[in-house]
């Protein structure tokens, strides 16, 4: 006995059998149905066969989501491939993209990586300047330079971020769709898979999947310690660095499960740039549109109707080329990530038919609608001048910011010691941070008042190579009789470079009162 004779019960099956319902076609889909969908809950369809409608849920809509069938389950895609000329540039600008991300952290500038986020040290190093946490002015100067240059540029140019330079979009399209398409026998043409990839098969592409994967998630990982010290720990039992090796093997499988089984979904669900666009984007924003007035009313090409048909043949490959499976024809969607796949299929159409290129293009939605398209607008004069305002503070605190830090805390414990008869000594630490791009032999000092010493407890912490941030322990003597009746006094300790640029710093000093 079939499944539709039997409905489960369990919600998905009932879903189910509600779209195959409303479909209008007999539960076994038997030759004959004229999918009317007329069939009566409880009765028979006009095959005479038993049919369960359930009434009690609200019919499906059509398509909800491009990645939706109507019974609720996942659409997976197989995207045709539309070779044209913008398939050409964004393809040879991704794989200049994934080298230029493979060789980033090999290089070196100043002795260091040019981009590193040392998570174990707490440092940022952007072309050998090092930012630490205690940069907050800087660091918040460069993420509002950061989020008003993203605002910019969507609004002037959309979501060429997405198609172009995304490394979602970059890995899935240029690294791997292809390895699909090679495993199910659609190389150079993609669309739906001419042989099943199991067995063997699918063992094999799994394998390939995982070493990209593997590859990548260790090139991500040298972004945050280095390549040095990742070659080291490739070398040695990850025992002895587990938690680098649960990052990257955290990385990889999080690269398998978005590439192997999320893909698109990464866009349309979880990427929160596509839910800005509303704010971002303008009607002067650049987009990839279909030319309404250019295409409409669309049907098939007919001789003796070409004239009062509109340039669409309604061939609908621009909808089978579309990696998030939408029909570019119904207008701006949140879903479209601007890949221009449906330029070069419509554009390969309109040379087949002989008319211009162009039906859908990169333009405005003032553009094809007719308008005057100029990109001047209040917001593209805003935009730049605030990004120019921001870049000119992050730069004057840059480049006056100090060679080295220098702070002073009082150490753990009693407030004061007594050391000998008359003299008592305090406990300090000293935050010392080498900032400029040499190694650096500091100085310590204490210059007043007279008879108060100052004891660095392990001198060697005094060399600091650039980048170098250390909590070096002091100590400082005095005679007790300087603490006066307040039991305190102030001292200056004072930390000279090895260039002789040098800084005070004010620390009050306890002992008992007199
Ligand atoms: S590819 Fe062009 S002609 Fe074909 S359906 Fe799409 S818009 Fe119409
Ligand atoms: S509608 Fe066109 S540009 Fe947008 S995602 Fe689909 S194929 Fe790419």
């Amino acid at each position: 006995m079939s499944s539709a004779d039997t409905p489960d019960k369990s919600p998905l099956t009932l879903v189910r059998l509600n779209a195959v319902a409303n479909d209008g076609a007999s539960p076994k889909g038997k030759p004959g149905c004229r999918k009317c969908g007329d069939c009566p809950g409880g009765g028979e369809d006009c095959n005479g066969k038993k049919v369960t409608t359930i009434t009690s849920m609200l019919p499906s809509p059509d398509h909800v989501l491009s990645t939706l069938e109507k019974d609720g389950s996942r659409r997976w895609l197989f995207p045709r491939l539309a070779k044209g000329r913008y398939w050409n540039r964004r393809r040879w600008f991704g794989y200049a993209l994934i080298a230029f991300f493979v060789i980033l952290p090999h290089l070196r500038y100043a002795g260091k990586p040019p981009l590193l986020l040392d998570i174990p040290a707490r440092q940022l190093i952007v072309m050998g300047n090092t930012f630490l946490p205690t940069d907050t002015v800087l660091l918040a100067f460069g993420m509002l330079g950061v989020f008003l240059t993203i605002m910019a540029a969507t609004t002037l140019t959309g979501r060429v971020w997405c198609g172009w330079a995304c490394p979602q979009t970059v890995y899935m399209e240029f690294l791997f769709r292809p390895i699909d398409r090679f495993f199910e026998g659609t190389w150079g043409h993609g669309g739906k898979p001419r042989r099943l990839v199991t067995g063997v098969l699918a063992v094999l592409r799994f394998a390939t999947y995982f070493v990209l994967a593997m590859a990548l998630a260790h090139t991500f990982l040298s972004y945050f310690v280095g390549t040095d010290r990742l070659a080291m720990w490739i070398r040695s039992t990850p025992i002895k660095h587990p938690l680098a090796f649960f990052v990257m093997t955290a990385t990889t499988v999080a690269m398998l499960f978005d590439f192997l089984f999320f893909r698109e979904q990464l866009c349309l669900i979880a990427c929160p740039y596509g839910r800005f666009q509303s704010v971002m984007l303008d009607r002067k924003s650049l987009i990839v549109g279909y030319d309404v007035v250019r295409g409409e009313p669309r049907g098939r090409l007919k001789k003796e109707t070409s004239d009062t048909k509109g340039d669409c043949v309604d061939c609908k490959l621009c909808v089978a080329v579309c990696p998030t499976g939408i029909d570019i024809r119904d207008g701006l969607q949140m879903e479209c990530i601007n890949c221009t796949q449906c330029i070069d299929a419509c554009d390969s159409v309109m040379d087949k038919i002989g008319k211009p290129r162009g039906l859908i293009r990169y333009s405005s939605q003032d553009g094809l609608t007719g308008k005057p398209s100029s990109k001047m607008r209040p917001r593209m004069l805003l935009y730049p001048t605030l990004i120019c305002v921001v870049a000119s503070a992050f730069f004057y605190v840059l480049l006056t910011k100090s060679t080295f830090d220098a702070s002073l805390l009082r150490g753990a414990g009693n407030p004061y010691t007594s050391i000998a008869i008359g003299r008592v000594q305090n406990s300090l630490k000293m935050r010392l941070v080498n900032r400029s791009g040499e190694p650096q032999q500091y100085t310590l000092g204490i210059t007043s008042p007279e008879g108060v010493s100052l004891e660095v407890m392990d001198p060697s912490q005094l060399q600091m190579q650039p980048g170098d941030s250390r909590l070096i322990p002091l100590s400082v003597a005095f005679p007790a009789s300087l603490t006066g009746q307040g039991g305190r006094f102030e001292a200056t300790v004072t930390v000279t470079d090895g260039v002789g640029r040098r800084k005070d710093l004010n620390i009050p000093l306890l002992g008992p009162r007199q």
